[in-house]
């Protein structure tokens, strides 16, 4: 008991300094804007943070597939089986909730108004079948050790098909007439010799051509789902699968005790994290006015599904103060604001649940990483939420079967997104083309998006706690069967 006061008191002295981080960060932040710092100094504020992130991403690859294994090697298939279940049908209930409440607040709220003073840039293209088809693939990487360090991706390319040369003699006269769309001239070059200037204008057809690519970036999918096979195999195999069973047991207690030395250095990172964003942000007045109701709808949206939704399940299912287990993630989500990836914060969430909330580690280490690759729920409201303002901006009202389009849509790019900074903005594409909203249009979202995104990865994480803590609660009598099995074995020995 004196232990655990002692590591409680710590705890509560991690939080308290990771919030004084966040608000001394903040104030950094605008003495240093306002001091117009050159590069040399924006380099070195950035640097403590960028150090935080790289820690904690080193941990992920360990922490997943050792607590992936080492957790379902401690489930017999039964169990892990109907867990497996519970988390899939909350992940996807909770998800799809926040996309309809996303679009009930921006249908209601309609914060999009004219295109007047915003800008947008090209994007590139995007495919709504090649990018579930990219999601599936990525579920099965064809090489384990790539799949470390890269995702796949199908990535789009302009292929330019000539269809005619036209010359002009002498600048005016035209030697051939072929109907040009702007779009389609590709090359005007312009030839001369001392008596004669041509130009040639090549008219070409464009065509977008899918190719498969690897991209930067940890496949995560694809490491949790080799990570549960291999888990769930290893554990059927019984005495032949013990070396490695407590091999990977072994890697999972050490990677938290590492993840435990790291957590005392996230108040400093998490500060210099929140400084930096405060320096390059754009002007929140120039924003304001264009964007700010498209905030409020995001952000309240946010809120209603963290405070009010998400409670409400947790209440409803286990029957405990909510709150009270907010509380206890409350580092895990300071954590994700900061760092405003749910991926980096997954060593937190961990430590918060096993640690503050003593949610058994059978569970954690089953649910919460596929929690943290696939249940988005703040992000997946951020979509729906952002593709009807794009619609709205551009003047277009969506029909029913539009908005059924977009909250399955967006559904699906929630999952397919990585748990990393400002992925919502990249796999939003894949909403806006399936209803034939324009892609470059996300770049007008673009300037708010960095505040946004910590506030939904903080919501993202807070949806994984409370499934994890559903879970939990749900799977009580399979633990109870487990550990009466355990014991039953050991007496027998
Ligand atoms: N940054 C978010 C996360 O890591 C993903 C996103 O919505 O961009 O959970």
């Amino acid at each position: 008991l004196k232990k655990s006061k002692k590591a409680l008191a710590g705890e509560n002295l991690l939080l308290t300094l990771t919030i004084i981080g966040v608000l001394v960060g903040v104030l950094i932040g605008f003495l240093v804007r306002m001091a117009h710092p050159g590069e040399v100094a924006i380099k070195l504020v950035n640097f403590p943070g960028d150090l935080l992130i790289r820690m904690l991403k080193m941990l992920i690859l360990p922490l997943i597939v050792s607590s992936l294994i080492a957790g379902l090697a401690s489930l017999d298939a039964g169990a892990s089986g109907k867990m497996g279940r519970r988390a899939i049908l909350y992940y996807f209930g909770t998800t799809v909730l926040a996309v309809v409440l996303g679009l009930v607040l921006v249908v209601v709220i309609h914060p999009g108004k004219t295109k007047a003073g915003l800008s947008s840039e090209k994007q590139e293209h995007i495919n709504t079948l090649d990018a579930f088809l990219d999601l599936i693939r990525n579920m099965f990487p064809s090489n384990l050790i790539q799949a470390c360090f890269e995702t796949q991706k199908t990535v789009y390319k302009e292929v330019r098909h000539p269809v005619a040369v036209i010359t002009h003699d002498n600048i005016t006269n035209a030697t051939q007439r072929v109907t040009v769309l702007p779009t389609m001239i590709s090359e005007i070059s312009i030839n001369s010799d001392s008596s004669n200037i041509t130009k040639n204008i090549t008219v070409a057809k464009f065509e977008h051509v899918g190719e498969e690519h690897f991209v930067d970036g940890m496949n995560v999918l694809g490491l949790v789902v080799f990570s549960i096979a291999f888990g769930i195999t290893m554990s059927n195999i019984g005495e032949g699968g013990e070396p490695i069973k407590r091999f990977f047991l072994s890697l999972n207690e050490v990677v938290m005790k590492l993840v435990g030395i790291v957590m005392w250095y996230s108040p400093v990172g998490i500060m210099f994290l929140i400084a930096g964003q405060i320096i390059k942000m754009d002007d929140f007045g120039k924003v304001m006015g264009s964007l700010g109701l498209y905030m409020v709808t995001v952000i309240l949206g946010l809120l209603i599904h963290s405070m009010v939704t998400l409670p409400a399940i947790y209440f409803a299912v286990v029957r405990k103060n909510p709150f009270i287990y907010m509380k206890g993630v409350l580092q895990a989500l300071v954590t994700a604001f900061g760092t405003a990836s749910s991926s980096a914060t997954l060593p937190v969430t961990f430590r918060c649940l096993e640690n503050n909330l003593n949610v058994d580690k059978r569970v954690t280490r089953f649910v919460l990483p596929i929690g943290a690759t696939v249940n988005m729920d703040g992000t997946a409201l951020y979509e729906a939420v952002a593709s009807v303002f794009i619609a709205q901006v551009n003047g277009i009202t969506l029909n029913f079967g539009q908005l059924i389009t977009v909250s399955l849509t967006a559904t699906l790019a929630a999952i397919g997104a990585a748990g990393i900074p400002q992925a919502g903005t990249v796999t939003i594409l894949l909403v806006l083309t399936a209803v034939g909203l324009p892609a470059e249009d996300v770049s007008l979202i673009m300037a708010i998006d960095w505040f946004l995104d910590r506030i939904r990865t903080a919501v993202n994480v807070l949806g994984d706690a409370y499934g994890t803590g559903i879970v939990y609660h749900l799977s009580k009598s399979e633990l109870a069967d487990a550990d009466a099995r355990e014991e039953a074995k050991a007496i027998e020995e």
